[in-house]
């Protein structure tokens, strides 16, 4: 694999601590692109899921989904429910919106080969075109959309394998990108993968994130529903999110946490 020639960081890459979240892990880094971009120097493959309060509650009643985030490499605070909780525990302010993780991390990847898999056919070619806009030199190495039958699935396999990508975004929404990650990472075991849910939309102009001022008062899931109202039933969870893990934080109702956790 091409490695970054010129980035400014140390190429150590400290064990993260971890607080769980309702049986749930997330990690703390100071800077979570920093970490990921020491893991990456060093070959270390590694899967980023970016939690939010209705994954996490998807991943309680998801057996299989709770599995591949206690799993993976990285899991980082994405929505405002996370941040808080951590807040309300006094473990600081952590906050990683998965869209702007990836941002920083295609910001400064250098010459890291990236590929683009899912969204509506022709998205993830708006997005690429979007990058290399702003990011002419980004190296991109290929792109597929995420309806697969199984003879692209066939071929995007070979082509995952052949190409050996240093960072590989999957916009399959959850869970199917965090299952289809962990059913292919082999393919590219050295490679950063990450869950990117609708970042592409973002991209291609096709769907817009909430204002600054929503997401500074940790609205973006009103801002969400607004535009997506059918995804009322899914945000069913944010209450329930709110009542079983922010009110018993926020009246210390939380256990002690153990000695710290580190993986
Ligand atoms: N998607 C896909 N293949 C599928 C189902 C969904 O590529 O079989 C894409 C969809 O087009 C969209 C993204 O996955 O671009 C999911 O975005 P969403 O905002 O719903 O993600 P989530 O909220 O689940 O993170």
């Amino acid at each position: 694999m091409t490695r970054l020639p010129s980035v400014d960081w140390e190429p150590s890459c400290e064990p993260l601590e971890r607080v769980d979240v309702l049986g749930i892990p997330v990690h703390l880094a100071a800077d979570y692109g920093l970490w990921l971009r020491q893991r990456a120097a060093q070959s270390l493959g590694t899967h980023v899921v970016t939690l939010n309060s209705e994954m996490t509650i998807q991943a309680l009643e998801v057996a299989e989904l709770g599995q591949i985030i206690r799993k993976a490499d990285l899991v980082v605070p994405d929505g405002a429910g996370i941040t808080l909780y951590l807040r309300f525990l006094g473990r600081g302010n952590y906050h990683a919106p998965g869209i702007e993780l990836v941002e920083s991390l295609l910001a400064t990847c250098g010459d890291w080969p990236v590929f683009f898999l899912g969204g509506a056919p022709g998205v993830a070619d708006q997005a690429v075109a979007y990058w290399q806009r702003r990011r002419p030199d980004l190296v991109v190495t290929g792109t597929q959309h995420g309806y697969l039958n199984p003879e692209l699935e066939a071929e995007l396999e070979r082509r995952l394998q052949a190409l050996q990508p240093c960072i590989i975004l999957v916009a399959l929404g959850v869970p199917r990108q965090e299952v289809w990650i962990r059913d292919h990472r082999h393919l590219c075991p050295q490679a950063i993968w990450i869950g990117v849910g609708g970042s592409f939309d973002i991209w291609a102009g096709r769907k817009t994130r909430a204002p600054r001022w929503m997401r500074k008062l940790y609205l973006e899931w009103a801002y969400r529903l607004y535009k997506e109202p059918w995804r009322w039933r899914r945000m069913l969870a944010l209450p329930l999110f709110a009542w079983r893990a922010l009110v018993p934080a926020l009246l210390g109702r939380i256990p002690a946490p153990k000695p710290p956790t580190r993986s």
